[in-house]
């Protein structure tokens, strides 16, 4: 079994389909994962000319369905990961499974301020591609200072008439092409050492109290959107107590993506903390998989091993 359908569990499932392994994949309820909200993937190699994130999941989930996949749309709820084989339930169901793939991915991190949650699909959004549309001729802010928030934050400039990053620092970590492409762009401009504290409006969002991370002075500013991409913690919640994790949450899982547990194996970020790359998440998804048949292939002729093996 593989839980989770971005690039990472797909991959997984198109590789454990044509080993004959019977995969059953079950998608979570972000379908697709992140790659699935993002909007132009520009360096998934095969593309010369560029993928949008829905057609890149599209099309891997036809890849894996074509070799045998069986995909259930549901959400996996509770695992018992201590007893062999694992049994993974779901809302709806429940399931045993000799060997488990964990694609679970991670989500995007909140900011954590009054209003956030309140004004959520009115104003607030971590998706731009969901989202943008609804910001025609408006002005909007991205939170973060990395390649997503420049990424996403030059897409909305479709839409909107200005779209402005705040940043919590005096330098971007995003890449030097997504700089140069926003200081090309008329409607973007950046926000330097600064923090949103607050984010208010009625009904939809009106305002946001911005504090200057240097001075602590706080002022007002109108804004219609504002989205967060202010990086991502992963979905790791369902494994505790049960897998290694380290202190962000992420599993522990060795160079070849056996966790603690034998048979269970990690691909794609909710393990890579690194990398956080589509490709990347889908290159460990075919390495999860080909190890998951090797385990499967010795489970037949010697049974299951020690079951205290730590990575
Ligand atoms: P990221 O690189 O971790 O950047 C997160 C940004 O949010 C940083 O600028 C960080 O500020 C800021 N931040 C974090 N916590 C914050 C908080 N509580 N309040 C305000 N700001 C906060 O995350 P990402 O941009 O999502 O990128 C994730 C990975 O995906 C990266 O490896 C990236 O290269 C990759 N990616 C690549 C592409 C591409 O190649 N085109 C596109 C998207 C993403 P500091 O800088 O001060 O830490």
């Amino acid at each position: 079994m593989i839980i989770g359908s971005g690039p990472a569990g797909l991959t997984a499932a198109i590789y454990a389909a044509r080993g004959f392994l019977n995969p059953l994949l079950i998608t979570g309820n972000e379908l697709g994962g992140q790659i699935a909200t993002t909007t132009d993937v520009d360096n998934f190699p095969g593309f010369p000319n560029g993928v949008t994130g829905p057609e890149l999941y599209d099309q891997m989930q036809k890849q894996a369905e074509r070799f045998g996949t069986r995909t259930v749309f549901d959400e996996v709820v509770a695992v018992d990961l201590l007893h062999h084989p694992f049994k993974i339930r779901t809302t709806s169901d429940e399931f045993e499974t000799k060997a488990l793939i964990i694609a679970t991915g991670a989500s995007p991190r909140k900011l954590g301020v009054p209003g956030e949650n309140e004004f959520l699909g009115r104003g607030v959004s971590y998706c731009a591609t969901c989202d943008g549309f609804f910001f025609r001729n408006k002005e909007v802010m991205v939170v973060g200072g990395g390649d997503s928030a420049l990424q996403e934050g030059l897409f909305l400039t479709k839409f909107a008439n200005r779209v402005r990053i705040i940043h919590r620092r005096e330098s971007l970590r995003a890449g030097p092409s997504l700089q140069e492409r926003m200081k090309k762009n008329e409607k973007m401009q950046v926000v330097w050492n600064s923090a949103i504290r607050e984010i208010q409006g009625n009904g939809a969002v009106q305002t946001v109290k911005l504090e200057d991370t240097r001075t602590g002075a706080q002022s007002e500013t109108p804004v219609s959107g504002v989205f967060v991409y202010i990086g991502h913690e992963p979905n790791t919640g369902l494994f505790k107590d049960q897998l290694a994790m380290d202190h962000e949450g992420y599993l522990i899982a060795d160079a070849r993506l056996h966790t603690s547990i034998p048979g269970v194996f990690a691909a794609g970020e909710v393990h890579d903390k690194v990398f956080r790359q589509a490709i990347a998440s889908a290159g460990y998804g075919c390495m999860a998989s080909m190890e998951a048949e090797k385990f499967l292939a010795e489970l037949e002729h010697n049974g299951y091993p020690d079951a205290n093996r730590q990575p």
